[in-house]
């Protein structure tokens, strides 16, 4: 069902209580996991979904009729964040389940937004890429792949948003909600003191380390990255099951993580001179060679602007007005 979990066509059982439901992606990574979680009663909860794809909808289906019976089993659902590999089903399950939708206040507030006001968060995203000093050709082509994409992820009515930095989940006794943005800024991780295991979304991935982006609801997505993962360490998970790829006991993928956050930072100071330069020219200094697909400069573009803001919060870069509307950074 997928080339990175071979034979993988079946849940698979990921913690005592909590079984993982894997779902394919036509790009990469190939697969996405939603989990289910056991609660008192015979019902389950599940976090997160899948793309918005039929061959995905089959998979997850095929996996709640087999370890929870079927639909009217899950009591409660719950998106990590509102990427549409995690929250492209959540219409499809809402229906199907009837169970109430549960997700991070921020993240709650940018999804309703941009259902509501597609054409101003067309406008926003254009206008963060100009200031990054992207041409106007690859704006418009990036433009045109997302509306593209839309349709992978249908808007989701949530019925609860999850606020502050931890608290008890509705209806999932036993478990807590743990904010931890910077992938984006209402990203939300799952705890059960019982036994200790995380779900924890993309916030901790064993094999990659979670894309960071400049979002206009938070200031530092870099600061609040790190946080979130002293927040995850300090809770001494014994297992933590990511949203892609394989589970990984302890923290010590944590404090890996952390370092690799602080060292991006540093690698992108590296590469600021005397001279200005955008956002886009940075990249290049950083990936010299690299041939790049629209989605994935996108995502090099922001985090990277996501470390020149830090930069500059703290007096070691120093931005300026460039040409064309692009803002400019130098070493301070
Ligand atoms: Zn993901």
């Amino acid at each position: 069902m997928n080339t990175d979990n071979p034979g993988e066509a079946r849940p698979t059982p990921a913690a005592p209580g909590v079984w993982r439901v894997t779902t394919p992606m036509p790009g990469r990574p190939t697969h996405v996991h939603a989990y289910l979680a056991e609660l008192a009663g015979g019902r389950w909860m599940l976090v997160d979904s899948g793309l918005g794809t039929e061959d995905a909808w089959n998979a997850l289906e095929a996996g709640v009729t087999d370890v929870a019976g079927g639909w009217d089993a899950v009591a409660v659902h719950v998106i990590t964040h509102m990427h549409m590999d995690h929250v492209g089903l959540g219409a499809r399950v809402r229906e199907a389940a009837g169970a109430p939708v549960l997700m991070g206040r921020l993240d709650a507030e940018r999804m309703a937004h941009a259902a509501a006001h597609p054409e101003e968060e067309t406008e926003y995203r254009a206008g963060l890429f100009r200031r990054c000093g992207a041409p106007g050709e690859w704006i418009a082509a990036v433009q045109e792949g997302h509306a593209g994409a839309r349709a992978l992820a249908p808007p989701v009515r949530v019925d609860a948003v999850l606020d502050g930095d931890e608290g008890e989940v509705p209806g999932a006794d036993g478990w807590r909600h743990v904010w931890t943005p910077g992938h984006t800024a209402g990203h939300l991780s799952l705890f059960r003191p019982a036994g200790r295991v995380l779900v924890a979304g993309d916030a901790v991935l064993p094999r990659i380390t979670p894309t960071l982006g400049v979002n206009r609801q938070r200031a530092d997505p870099v600061g609040d990255y790190l946080a979130a993962l002293d927040r995850l360490e300090a809770l001494d998970p014994s297992i933590v099951l990511p949203g892609h790829g394989d589970p990984v006991p302890g923290t010590a993928r944590i404090a890996e993580l952390r370092e690799a956050a602080s060292g991006e930072t540093e690698a992108v100071a590296a590469l600021l001179g005397a001279e200005p330069a955008a956002t886009w020219e940075v990249v290049d200094r950083r990936y010299p060679g690299r041939e790049m697909g629209g989605g994935m400069r996108m995502l090099a573009l922001r985090e990277t602007l996501a470390h020149l803001q830090r930069l500059v919060a703290a007096g070691r870069a120093r931005r300026e007005e460039g040409r064309d509307g692009a803002e400019t950074f130098r070493r301070a």
